[in-house]
């Protein structure tokens, strides 16, 4: 164990002692839920406020939340031009067995344009990545959530562990009777906690059973059924209505989050995604042929842009990202600086 600092920051609009303490309390708030401590956890902290906060001491709101036993201390910000202004920042020291780079920052209110890159979702912010099989959304949406502090969703896990129910279940995926009459029964959980998710299916955890390929086939073929689809998304849009979550899937910005703030359609041709794939199998140890892995993405493809129910296809105020020709990193920044502009907007 060893002391680690977690630094926040949040602006007032009235410089109130009510609004001083209760902006004081939701960003000590935010430190503890998002760092997973405990108020006993913590050693000491450090608030300091710009010199226009003048009603209150911050320190009096963590008091008010059971932090008692660790040292506080209030002093005065230097004052520089053109900085920030109604601003308490907090310095919370904590013993921990974690890393400092895997403290979680927390800048809340008009604090949130000190850095970007760290924003938590109290303003709520939802993105949503489509786009076919292969074309980089999971790599990029789980960079991207860790980097902003979001909540990946991966929707297309959850058709994964349908599939996979009526796999194992003897279930025809392609007869909406069958499927649609087990519906009811199938409990899908997720579990989604910053830049990962677990999948649940009947509580057991399938998030390894459900990346095969056939379960992908089963997955495509039950998406096509509206009452997998119409339970899926209920269960998806309400994750996203409490916190800022980056979704990625096939429908997401023309029917699940129709009002996202930031909508990307990831394309690739289907070669690429083939490729990568396989790559992907490869660093895992599995070996993968690729014309197979070529025609099945193909298939895929056929099947999710030409069903009836929701099809794959770009939302009219998405941006369009072709990544045939760019690395992961080159995605990450396009998508980042569309996030960025959204966060600041
Ligand atoms: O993204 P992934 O390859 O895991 O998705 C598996 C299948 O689930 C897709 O081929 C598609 O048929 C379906 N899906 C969908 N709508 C989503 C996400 C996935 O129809 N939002």
């Amino acid at each position: 164990m060893a002391a680690r600092c977690i630094r926040g920051a949040v602006t007032v609009d009235n410089d109130t002692a009510a609004e001083v303490w209760a902006k004081t309390e939701s960003m000590l708030g935010e430190i503890i839920r998002c760092n997973n401590i405990a108020p006993e956890d913590i050693i000491s902290i450090l608030f300091t406020a710009t010199n226009d906060i003048k009603s209150a001491y911050p320190a009096v709101a963590a008091r008010k939340m059971g932090i008692t036993e660790a040292s506080l201390m209030c002093a005065q910000e230097m004052y520089v031009e053109g900085s920030l202004r109604r601003c308490i920042r907090a310095e919370v020291t904590i013993e921990s067995g974690k890393p400092q780079s895997g403290m979680r920052h927390v800048y809340l209110g008009g604090a949130q344009v000190l850095r970007p890159d760290l924003v938590k979702k109290s303003e709520g912010i939802s993105v949503a990545i489509d786009g076919p099989a292969g074309s980089g959304k999971s790599t990029v949406a789980k960079l991207l959530a860790e980097k902003y502090n979001l909540i990946y969703v991966d929707t297309g896990a959850m058709y994964r562990a349908v599939g996979l129910y009526c796999m194992e279940h003897g279930i025809d995926p392609d007869s909406r009777r069958e499927v649609s009459e087990a519906m009811p029964g199938i409990s899908v959980n997720v579990e989604n906690s910053m830049g990962m998710q677990r999948i649940f299916l009947d509580g057991r955890d399938v998030t390894s059973d459900i990346r095969t390929q056939e379960a992908a086939a089963y997955a495509s073929k039950v998406a096509a059924i509206p009452e997998v689809r119409s339970a899926l998304v209920a269960m998806q849009r309400e994750i996203a209505k409490n916190s800022s979550v980056i979704m990625d899937g096939r429908d997401i910005g023309t029917n699940v989050l129709t009002d996202a703030r930031v909508k990307v359609y990831l394309d690739a041709d289907a070669y690429e995604r083939a490729r990568r794939r396989c790559k992907e199998l490869e660093e895992k140890g599995i070996k993968a042929d690729i014309e197979k892995i070529a025609e099945e993405i193909r298939q895929r493809d056929e099947y999710d842009k030409n069903r009836q129910c929701n099809p794959l296809t770009a939302a009219a105020d998405a941006v369009i990202i072709n990544t045939t020709d760019m690395d992961i990193e080159q995605v990450q920044q396009a998508i980042g600086s569309l996030i960025e502009k959204a966060l600041l907007r």
